[in-house]
């Protein structure tokens, strides 16, 4: 016999837009909100701009020009925080080696990614979130190692963004681990992110996000003259690149190819990333990456973990891989003074909040599923307790008309059963844990429900 186990339910939001409203800011997250610093940003873009070039096949013994340099100092930077971590954080070097005859890079070389590592604070909890930049830079031809390639925007805004980031949360005490990598390889394939995928595959890395940050300080566009540090894109693959046979038949059951996981990241970003950061629009572009172009999420995609990538809404195409130079009375070349940085902070606020948020809340619910016995224009959702973790405070179940790309109502339930007076023909569910303080999980979009949900 089907039993109804929800003991209060409550509206958390409705508004004609779709927009949801702030529902509660956790104190915590918003004091290492405010404490990212522009100031701080601006001297490590400047920094990371000094070693004159941070091409792959730059010098890696000079002290002070180079990709060496730059890795070198990236990881000593980190480093700082081991100790306000109590131990918690750990710098590492990842090697790769790329390149060799007819391939981009010419010439085989042994690349270094700098991976911060804090560990949760709950040993049980082998949740991993993972926030990614580029560390190196390069201008228009493949094999110019030795031009100067500043990538003030390209990408050591997303590597400030990291840098700040570790420093800020290397106190916090969160139960998940965050992963903090600083890539290179980037420029010629993406070469480090697919080294760090492979190796999260092979090590089974329970993987529930991740956050690619390349170009987030741009934000005046080229020819169009557009300018605009009020918005920032969030790129989240809709059929997923990495898709089993048993995953497209669900798809093509529940009409699920808006709802793949990355979309959900996407969604969750915008929520999550709003609540704490003022004047910042998040703009969900529904494909993976921009018009034939991808990223360092996309070889995390590939292997089938929930990866997007955020970056400026405008871009500046006569600063992007040029040599710095005044062409035609245009400065050219991706230079320090272009860089919005209080856009970059603003930036770095919705990854720290979504971060923070994700490695706060408890596991995602289980077998989440609609029930389809009986015709009913209602909608009964039946899931199960997470096996692993903190135990759930409730759930949110996130509904949405099927045309719509956000979530338009939020409503708190208790138990892991719920029958709402929506029709499942006319709405998308979808299904969050969320902690007594009001973290949630990512949402979960439900397919049929198994007859017999068993409890922990
Ligand atoms: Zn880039």
């Amino acid at each position: 016999m089907r039993k109804l186990v929800f003991s209060f339910v409550f509206l958390v939001t409705i508004l004609p837009t779709g927009a949801q409203t702030i529902i509660n800011r956790d104190p915590e997250i918003s004091r290492m909100v405010d404490e990212i610093s522009c100031e701080r940003i601006e001297q490590d873009v400047r920094k990371l701009v000094s070693f004159h070039t941070r091409h792959n096949l730059s010098s890696q013994t000079d002290p002070s020009k180079g990709i060496g340099a730059a890795w070198n100092w990236i990881k000593a930077e980190m480093e700082k925080s081991i100790p306000v971590s109590e131990g918690r954080l750990e710098v590492k070097f990842e090697e790769y080696t790329v390149g060799g005859q007819g391939q981009r890079i010419a010439r085989p070389v042994t690349l270094k990614n700098v991976i911060a590592t804090l560990r949760g604070t709950d040993s049980s909890d082998d949740r991993k979130i993972l926030i990614s930049a580029h560390l190196d830079s390069r201008v228009q031809l493949d094999n110019d190692s030795t031009s100067f390639a500043p990538g003030a925007n390209d990408d050591a805004s997303g590597i400030a963004a990291i840098l700040e980031m570790v420093r800020i949360m290397s106190a916090g005490k969160f139960p998940a681990t965050i992963v903090f990598m600083a890539l290179s390889g980037e420029e010629h394939g993406l070469y480090g992110a697919r080294h760090m995928a492979a190796k999260a595959k092979e090590e089974n890395w329970n993987i529930v996000a991740m956050l690619n940050n390349d170009m987030i300080g741009n934000s005046g566009s080229s020819e169009t003259l557009l300018n605009d540090n009020m918005r920032v894109r969030v790129f989240s693959e809709g059929v997923p690149a990495y898709e089993t046979e048993q995953m497209a038949a669900l798809r093509r059951y529940t009409s699920g190819e808006n709802d793949g996981k990355a979309r959900q990241l996407a969604r969750y970003i915008k929520e999550v990333g709003e609540r704490y950061v003022d004047q910042l629009n998040v703009t969900l572009v529904f494909r993976n990456d921009r018009f034939g172009r991808g990223g360092d999420h996309s070889p995390f995609c590939q292997e089938g973990f929930t990866a997007v990538r955020i970056c400026e809404f405008n871009e500046n195409y006569d600063r992007t891989h040029k040599i710095p130079a005044v062409v035609n009375g245009i400065q050219e070349g991706d230079l320090p003074e272009y860089v919005d940085y209080e856009y970059v902070r603003k930036n770095t606020g919705i990854n720290l909040a979504t971060v923070a948020n994700l490695a706060l809340a408890p596991f995602e619910p289980e077998n989440c599923g609609i029930v389809v016995s009986g015709l009913t224009n209602k909608t009964t959702l039946r899931w199960v307790t997470p096996s692993k973790g903190q135990e759930p405070a409730g759930y949110y179940i996130l509904i949405r008309e099927t045309y719509q790309p956000l979530w338009e109502k939020k409503i708190f339930v208790t138990g892991t059963e719920v029958t709402l007076p929506y029709s499942k023909d006319n709405y998308f569910f979808g299904i969050q844990s969320v902690s007594a303080s009001g973290h949630e999980s990512l949402a979960l979009f439900p397919g049929q429900a198994r007859r017999q949900a068993s409890q922990r």
